[in-house]
């Protein structure tokens, strides 16, 4: 018995030291398939990044791109989508000024801010920022926010081939942010609100939120100081953004105006903020 034991034993440590080649043949194979599977997950999982730095640099159309981009993470992703009121605690109002900065109005609303206590967002045209330095600098020292108007004013901007778009939206903004010494530009106003899908989705990408507006006075029609004031008093409400001008034409009417809206939104408890 014990004889017969010692025998299968034998047989057993032989087997597996020298195991028949069929399974000699298994065991290789298995091995050989392993070893290549695990190359062929390296390989794939490695192919995106290696085919993008070796192939030329695809920009994807302004369609197709997606709907959210990241940004520096540093800063917030911003919404592709169009801001018509803000929001803020209490009875939050945002007011606007666009296409100065103009050296006739801009100082007069500065003061009258100042005086009140109250922030804005000034919407400027960059040739007239790059006129008046002195102004933009005086806007982002003061505490209001830049918004980019575009260099020219074009009001065909949104149906404008994406590189042109593009252009404009970069070199007006980084123009802002030389003359200020580096302020954020953190909205685009597209020029009389013209507004095309596109042009929403690439002010987000570029780092600046669509601006809009719900209370518009028509103040650049010049109506009249009283037909100002009554329209603002009539059409605000909590979340509004208000749309004023302070350059672009004569505007002592506008001034005029923010010289008493300004005291009447404080009476009604009103708090000026910027859109978000
Ligand atoms: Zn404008």
């Amino acid at each position: 018995m014990v004889a017969v034991l010692t025998r299968r034993r034998r047989v057993i440590l032989r087997q597996i030291v020298r195991p028949p080649y069929i399974y000699r043949w298994a065991g290789l194979l298995t091995i050989v398939g392993l070893f290549a599977g695990v190359t062929a997950l390296v390989l794939v999982d490695r192919a995106p990044a290696t085919n993008l730095a070796a192939g030329p640099v695809v920009e994807l159309p302004v369609a197709t791109a997606p709907a959210v981009l990241p940004l520096s993470p540093e800063r917030p992703t911003i919404s592709p989508t169009l801001l018509t009121t803000t929001g803020g605690a209490g009875k939050a109002v945002a007011l606007t000024f666009d296409d100065g900065p103009d050296p006739a109005s801009t100082p007069r609303i500065l003061d009258l801010l100042a005086e009140h206590g109250m922030r804005a967002t000034f919407c400027m045209v960059g040739r007239q920022a790059q006129a008046h330095p002195d102004l933009v600098r005086r806007v982002v020292a003061e505490g209001h926010r830049l918004c980019n108007h575009t260099i020219t004013h074009d009001p065909g901007i949104g149906v404008r081939s994406p590189d042109v778009m593009n252009r404009q939206l970069r070199a007006s903004r980084d123009l802002l942010r030389d003359v200020s010494s580096g302020a954020d530009v953190d909205y685009f106003r597209a020029p009389e609100g013209r507004w095309s899908p596109a042009l929403i989705r690439m002010s987000a990408t570029d780092g600046m939120r669509a601006l809009g507006w719900d209370v518009d006075p028509l103040d650049w029609t010049l109506p009249g100081t009283a037909a100002i004031v009554q329209r603002v008093e009539q059409r605000v409400k909590p979340g509004s953004v208000v749309l004023l001008h302070d350059g672009g034409g004569p505007r002592a009417q506008t001034v005029a105006a923010v010289e008493q809206l300004l005291p009447w939104l404080t009476a009604r408890g009103y708090s000026a903020v910027l859109p978000r």
